[in-house]
C-alpha cells in the first residue's frame, strides 16, 4: 500500500516525501479513503498511531481537490475545524497541516487559550480555510461574534475522549450546532467508551469505524518491564539506569507537578540535562522545555500526565514511569509516546510496593503480563503484592482553579489541575482539565 494508491494528489505527495513518510500507516490506509468518499468516521486510534495525518491529507484533498482553490483569494469562512482538547495539540495539528500542505496555498490558524486574543481576530478577520482550536476559546470567538461557523465542511473532533473527560461535552455541542447539518464529521478517540458513542449518534450521519488498536491496548512493538524498588531508592534507581544506557531521549513520568521538579533538578545535579514539564509552568516555559527536548539539548523531559498528554515526541526509544499513573488508563496514554510508527519501544516502570495496586490494575487492563524484574543492586526490602489487597497510594487532592484568578467565562466548566505532591488529585477527571485553562503567554498559530 503506497499513498499513491490511496488518492492524494501530487501536491500532498510531493509533501509526505519531504517528510519522509513511505508508507502509511494502518489508521492512515483504513481512514483516508473513507475519508476521501464523504463519509463520517468513526477511529478508534492512540496518539502514535499517525492518526493526524490520517485526517489532515484527506481533509486537504477534499477542500483542495488536486492542490487546487476552488476560488481566488482568501476565503471569506473557515472551511474545516479541527478540535482538540489542548493547545499543546491544537499547535501539534497546526504543525502537521502546515508540513502536509507546504505545496497548497492554504490559510490555517490556532486558536486556544492562555493568549491575547487580538492576534486570532486579526488572522480570522483575513480569511482561514482551516482552524484549529480549542473549544473554550472557540466558544469566546463566537460569542463576540469573530468567527461564522456556517461554512464548515468538515469538521474533527481529535481526542475526543479527552475533550469529553475535560467536561467539554457542553461546549462541543454549542460548536457542533454552529455548523451546518450537511458537515462531514470525523471523530477521533483513545476508546470507543459509550459517551464517545451517544456523542457520534448524536451528531454523526451513519459513521464509518475504523479501529487501529482495541480499546485500552498499547502498541505492541513496546517491550513492558517493571522494576521493584523501595521509594526512597527510586532517583538512585533511575539515574543508573539513564547513565547505562545509551540511548537520548527520555521521557520519564512522575506523578506530581512537585515530584517532577524535584526529581529533573537531581537529574541535572547528577549532570544529566533534564527539563520538567507541568502544569505549574508557563506556556514559555513548556513550549522552551519541548523544544529543548526536541532538540536534544536536553536528553531527560519529567513530565506529569497531563502535562504530556498528546505531545508528539518522535521516535521516543524509551518512557520511564518514575511513579505509576493513579488511573491505569493513563499507562497506556504515556506509553504511547514510545514505539510510534513502528518504531520498537521500552516502557521501564520503578515500582514501590506502596504502588502494587496501581500495577495490579495496569495488568488488569492490558491483559498482558509485564516482565518484573529486580534490578541487581536495588532489590526491594518488601516484594510487591499483586492481591485484592494489595496497596495504593494515598488518593486526596481538591479542585482548584487556575491560577486561582477570576474564572473567565469559557473556563466556568469542571476543569482541574495536576495534583501536587501529596495532594494525589481526586478523580481521574480533575487531573484532566489543567492544561487548557490555565493564562500564560505564548504566540497564537499564524496564518499561512
Ligand atoms: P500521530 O499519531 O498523528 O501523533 O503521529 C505520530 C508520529 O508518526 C508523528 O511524528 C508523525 O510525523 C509520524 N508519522 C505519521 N504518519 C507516518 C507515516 N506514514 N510514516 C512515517 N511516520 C509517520
Amino acid at each position: 500500500m503506497s499513498f499513491q494508491t490511496l488518492g492524494l494528489s501530487p501536491a500532498l505527495l510531493r509533501a509526505l516525501a519531504a517528510q519522509n513518510y513511505d508508507t502509511p500507516t494502518p489508521i492512515q490506509a483504513a481512514a483516508i479513503p473513507v475519508v476521501l468518499a464523504g463519509h463520517d468516521l468513526l477511529a478508534s486510534a492512540q496518539t502514535g498511531t499517525g492518526k493526524t495525518a490520517g485526517f489532515s491529507l484527506p481533509l486537504l484533498e477534499r477542500l483542495f481537490p488536486l492542490g487546487q482553490r476552488p476560488s481566488s483569494g482568501r476565503p471569506r469562512k473557515p472551511r474545516a475545524l479541527v478540535l482538540t482538547p489542548t493547545r499543546e495539540l491544537a499547535a501539534q495539528v497546526h504543525d502537521a497541516v502546515r508540513d502536509y500542505s507546504r505545496f497548497l496555498t492554504i490559510y490555517s490558524t490556532t486558536i486556544f487559550g492562555g493568549v491575547g486574543m487580538g492576534n486570532q481576530i486579526q488572522n480570522l478577520r483575513r480569511g482561514i480555510d482551516i482552524v484549529i482550536a480549542t473549544p473554550g476559546r472557540l466558544i469566546d470567538h463566537m460569542q463576540q461574534g469573530h468567527i461564522d461557523l456556517s461554512g464548515i465542511e468538515i469538521l474533527v473532533l481529535d481526542e475526543a475522549d479527552r475533550m469529553l473527560d475535560m467536561g467539554f461535552l457542553p461546549a462541543l455541542k454549542r460548536v457542533i450546532a454552529a455548523t451546518p447539518r450537511t458537515r462531514q464529521t470525523l471523530l477521533f478517540s483513545a476508546t470507543f467508551a459509550p459517551a464517545i458513542k451517544a456523542l457520534a449518534t448524536q451528531f454523526m450521519r451513519a459513521p464509518r469505524e475504523v479501529s487501529v488498536a482495541p480499546a485500552n491496548t498499547v502498541v505492541s512493538t513496546v517491550s513492558h518491564r517493571v522494576h521493584p524498588v523501595d521509594a526512597e531508592r527510586k532517583r538512585d534507581l533511575l539515574l543508573h539506569i539513564l547513565a547505562a544506557d545509551s540511548r537520548r531521549q527520555t521521557l520519564v513520568f512522575a506523578r506530581t507537578k512537585h515530584g517532577s521538579d524535584k526529581l529533573c533538578k537531581y537529574l541535572n545535579q547528577s549532570g544529566i540535562r533534564s527539563a520538567a514539564i507541568h502544569g505549574n509552568k508557563s506556556q514559555n516555559q513548556r513550549t522552551r522545555a519541548l523544544d529543548d527536548f526536541r532538540k536534544a539539548k536536553v536528553d531527560v523531559l519529567v513530565a506529569t500526565d497531563i502535562a504530556a498528554r498528546g505531545l508528539d515526541i518522535e521516535q521516543l526509544p524509551m518512557v520511564i514511569n518514575h511513579d505509576l499513573p493513579m488511573v491505569a488508563e493513563d499507562y497506556v496514554h504515556r506509553i504511547g509516546r514510545t514505539g510510534r510508527a513502528g518504531a520498537e519501544g521500552l516502557a521501564l516502570s520503578l515500582v514501590s510496593h506502596e504502588e502494587a495496586g496501581l500495577l495490579r490494575d495496569i495488568r488488569q487492563l492490558l491483559k498482558d503480563d509485564i516482565e518484573i524484574a529486580p534490578m541487581e543492586g536495588f532489590e526491594p526490602s518488601q516484594p510487591l503484592r499483586m492481591d485484592a489487597n494489595a496497596p495504593k497510594p494515598r488518593q486526596g487532592g481538591q479542585r482548584q482553579r487556575a491560577g486561582g484568578k477570576k474564572t473567565p467565562a469559557h473556563a466556568r466548566r469542571p476543569h482541574a489541575q495536576e495534583p501536587s505532591a501529596g495532594n494525589h488529585g481526586k478523580a481521574r477527571r480533575q487531573r484532566r482539565g489543567g492544561a487548557g485553562s490555565r493564562r500564560s503567554p505564548s504566540s497564537p498559530g499564524g496564518r499561512r
